[in-house]
């Protein structure tokens, strides 16, 4: 078990300077924050310190500046963005994360003050998990404290050089979380387990699949993923994406596994720019029609079997093209039907970019999941079975 910042006393906080790391990587619009999710998740972290007296550094990337200063992926409207979702706190901004200006302006923090530092990558060390860039670093705070799960799967100072050099290196409130809802899933889910999986690429997820589909007591399967499965089988698919490397991996789990479900039904259009010549195909898809989305009869399976009586769902990866209204039919009805799981009593886990903003789409509410997981590709390779460098540096317990 990881060390988390509840296993410590109030009093501990008092005084101390924390360096807390986390993703604020977030999208910017015409230099504003456009969608504060990942800030707001930190919220309970950060006054959880800040109301025991602790005095805050926070570090995050944003884009990918690649060690040049850019203002256009400053953290600044970052730091407003957060100052007004904390009226209460003082937010500092100095415009730099290392240096005499930064060790300054965190010496002089008073209890229960914020300061928010530049963007990370300005600075080409911090990828390169440099040592004198992550001294400088760890020597603007006593303690270390990661809230940056999506970012642990990195080997960057931020995340390891420099706690590295600190001896208290806590989880925050939401990495602790992300670790216990994907552990869960991954080594002991509540059973009958069902696993919904779709989206782009299978070769970004294949360990996490491995292992999933193996623990799993049901598999759906949908979006490109679908059509590499159906190629297995034989079946014809048109033109829908099938990544071939992958032919005879899926042809091997289909025969090991008969708990795995296959689209039987399908939108198809001659291109992405052709939605409204969408067609309904049952079975094979002829010719070089490609397939943009589950068909009706098999959203109507996946969704009674997601919401009969389960245990655990875990969802990554759109059932189609979601982001055109013709195409989102299968991904809204899973996220629906993931909702009422929830409300039925199962532990309903979804993670990935674009699966999370598909549920916003079908206009499921954070609170009707159990978990919305903002690791991406570190909640996979976390599945998948690997060792991540910032969770290994969190102390243990
Ligand atoms: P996540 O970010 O949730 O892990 P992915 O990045 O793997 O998900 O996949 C999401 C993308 O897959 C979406 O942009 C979606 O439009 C696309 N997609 C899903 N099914 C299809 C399909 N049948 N044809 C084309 N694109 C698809
Ligand atoms: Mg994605």
């Amino acid at each position: 078990m990881k060390a988390s910042i509840t296993d410590f006393p109030d009093k501990f906080y008092r005084g101390k300077t924390v360096l807390v790391r986390v993703d604020y990587n977030v999208p910017l619009r015409e230099g504003k924050v456009e969608d504060d999710y990942r800030i707001r998740s930190s919220l309970p972290t950060l006054n959880y310190l800040t109301s025991r007296g602790a005095r805050l550094v926070l570090a995050s990337h944003l884009g990918r500046p690649e060690g040049k200063r850019d203002m256009s992926v400053s953290l600044r409207p970052v730091a407003e963005r957060l100052q007004r979702l904390l009226p209460d706190r003082k937010v500092n901004w100095i415009g730099e994360c290392i240096g005499q200006e930064a060790e300054k302006a965190a010496r002089d923090l008073k209890n229960g003050e914020i300061l928010m530092l530049e963007n990370l990558r300005f600075h080409e060390e911090e990828e390169k998990n440099d040592e004198r860039f992550s001294r400088s670093l760890a020597s603007l705070a006593e303690v270390f404290v990661n809230e940056a799960f999506s970012a642990s799967h990195r080997k960057h100072a931020s995340v390891y050089g420099a706690p590295a050099m600190l001896q208290y290196r806590l989880a925050g409130l939401q990495l602790q979380k992300e670790l216990t809802y994907l552990t869960k899933v991954r080594d002991e889910p509540d059973r009958p387990f069902v696993l919904v999986v779709g989206g782009a690429k299978i070769r970004d997820k294949i360990d996490a699949l491995r292992r999933l589909i193996e623990k799993a007591d049901r598999v759906l399967v949908g979006g490109c993923v679908a059509y590499t499965f159906l190629a297995a089988k034989g079946i014809s698919v048109g033109g829908s994406p099938v990544e071939n490397d992958f032919v005879a991996w899926a042809g091997e789990a289909l025969r090991k596994e008969d708990k795995v479900m296959l689209p039987e039904d399908h939108l198809v259009a001659p291109s992405i720019d052709s939605a409204s010549q969408v067609r309904l195909v049952r079975g094979e898809i002829l010719g070089e029609l490609k397939a943009f989305d589950i068909g009706p009869s098999t959203s109507q399976t996946y969704m009674s079997t997601v919401s009969s009586p389960v245990g655990t769902v875990f969802w990554n990866g759109p059932m189609g093209l979601f982001e055109v209204r013709e195409f989102s039919h299968g991904t809204i009805s899973v996220a629906l039907a993931i909702a009422l799981a929830r409300f039925r009593g199962a532990t309903t886990v979804v993670g990935g970019g674009d699966t999370v903003s598909a549920l916003g789409k079908a206009n499921v509410g954070e609170s009707e999941v159990s978990h919305i997981s903002t690791g991406g590709g570190a909640s996979l390779e976390y599945i998948g079975g690997k060792t991540l460098p910032g969770i290994e540096i969190v102390n243990n317990k």
